[in-house]
């Protein structure tokens, strides 16, 4: 195992009915903005929830941040939050709210054009301090200090983090996810799968601890994603799904161990050319990206295609072969197509994509560093 260091502030406030536990954690004087999406917040009543919570403080509200936040609307955020000395963010939505929120918080506050934070990736020194309450399990970023947003005038989708962008608090209600639309759900689930997957389909380190997480947070979703699709008013799966995905990406299963994130790379140059969600560009990247990698991570994939798929027959290939194809046949059955044609993509995407790569730097990408441009390429290239 690596030596690491791991430390997740924070608080997690979990259960139905929690949203009005938010009070305690907010101070009575803090002139506080309120973010979230398109609206889905006001059709299922989660906003109404938590004005009710906050009775008595002083609230602004910033609506309109978009799946994939855009630079562009998140400035006129970071306006007002100047403009009415704002001092505490509360974002009610998706990883998207909460990535904007995070962003919005760095930006108030930093010396020169904000976007440096990205496409410099200048180091954030202060940041306002902020909550969540999740409505969309899948990213994680309700317990971690990542987020990405995109600049829709350059076609450019790119992370950055900190360690000051961690949530005070995060609250999960299960029963605020039922009012997703099914493809939300597939896309959590997939998120957080694919989230798991990078930071296990590597090589062995011997963290014995991190792969039974990993595997537990992959059997879970595994089991638990398709009947969220057929039951969804199910409290218990919606919990277990919730709770996987911030355990996906919060640092715990990714302490002490390489971590892949190609799939990701690859995918947000995706989103940000042909719009695709995310998770649809990670359905179509992992298998490839697996396929590609298989005899560098050959040790792993094998302990995968075991524990996780029961697969214990055949050669050591063949063994392979099945576990990847059983990670393509559970996205699709979570209803995400795993092929570019699928969403319209042809060939001459490839070429974009790659030198959108090369343009944000991302040349040597994956565990071992060595997933060029010219790997890229053989990677979309099985995608389509
Ligand atoms: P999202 O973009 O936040 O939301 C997708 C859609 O779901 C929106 O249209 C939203 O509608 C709707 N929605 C959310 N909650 C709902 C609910 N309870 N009921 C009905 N509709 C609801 O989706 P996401 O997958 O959570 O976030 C994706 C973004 O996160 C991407 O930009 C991705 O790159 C990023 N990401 C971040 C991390 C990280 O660590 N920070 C990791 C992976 C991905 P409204 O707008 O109307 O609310
Ligand atoms: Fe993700």
């Amino acid at each position: 195992m690596f030596k690491f260091n791991f430390k997740n502030p924070t608080k997690i406030i979990f259960g139905e009915g929690c949203i009005k536990d938010i009070a305690a954690e907010i101070d009575k004087d803090h002139r506080i903005l309120i973010t979230y999406g398109g609206g889905s917040i006001k059709s299922n009543g989660v906003l109404d929830q938590v004005k009710a919570a906050l009775n008595g403080y002083t609230l602004f509200e910033f609506s309109g941040i978009e799946p994939n936040p855009s630079y562009e609307t998140l400035m006129k955020a970071v306006e007002l939050v100047r403009l009415e000395k704002i001092d505490y963010l509360l974002a009610v939505g998706g990883g998207s709210v909460i990535d904007g929120t995070k962003f919005i918080a760095a930006a108030v506050d930093f010396q020169g054009e904000p976007w440096d934070l990205l496409a410099k990736q200048a180091a954030v020194k202060s940041s306002l301090p902020f909550g969540t309450v999740l409505t969309l399990p899948a990213t994680g970023s309700e317990m971690n200090s990542g987020a990405v947003v995109t600049r829709r005038s350059l076609q450019t989708k790119l992370p950055f983090s900190s360690p000051l962008l961690y949530p005070q608090f995060s609250v999960l209600d299960p029963t605020t996810t039922y009012s997703l639309p099914a493809r939300q759900i597939s896309n959590g689930v997939v998120d957080a799968f694919v989230h798991t997957v990078e930071q296990y389909l590597t090589y062995p380190v011997n963290a014995k601890v991190q792969d039974r997480f990993a595997e537990g947070l992959l059997l879970t979703l595994i089991e638990e994603g398709p009947v969220a699709l057929q039951d969804p008013q199910n409290y218990d799966v919606r919990a277990n799904i919730m709770w996987c995905a911030t355990l996906a990406l919060n640092g715990l299963i990714g302490a002490g161990v390489p971590q892949d994130w190609a799939t990701h790379m690859i995918g947000h140059e995706l989103t940000a050319i042909y719009g695709l969600d995310h998770a649809q560009t990670l359905a179509v990247v992992l298998p490839s990206v697996l396929t590609v990698k298989k005899e560098q991570k050959a040790a792993k994939l094998l302990q995968y295609a075991e524990r996780v798929w029961g697969i214990v027959n055949g050669e050591d290939g063949q063994r392979i072969d099945q576990a990847i194809e059983k990670t393509r046949l559970f996205f699709e059955r979570m209803q995400v197509k795993t092929r570019l044609s699928d969403y319209g993509i042809k060939d001459d995407s490839i070429d974009k994509v790659v030198a959108q790569l090369e343009q944000h730097s991302m040349v040597r990408l994956g565990e071992k560093k060595n997933i060029t441009p010219a790997v890229s390429r053989e990677i979309l290239k099985l995608s389509l």
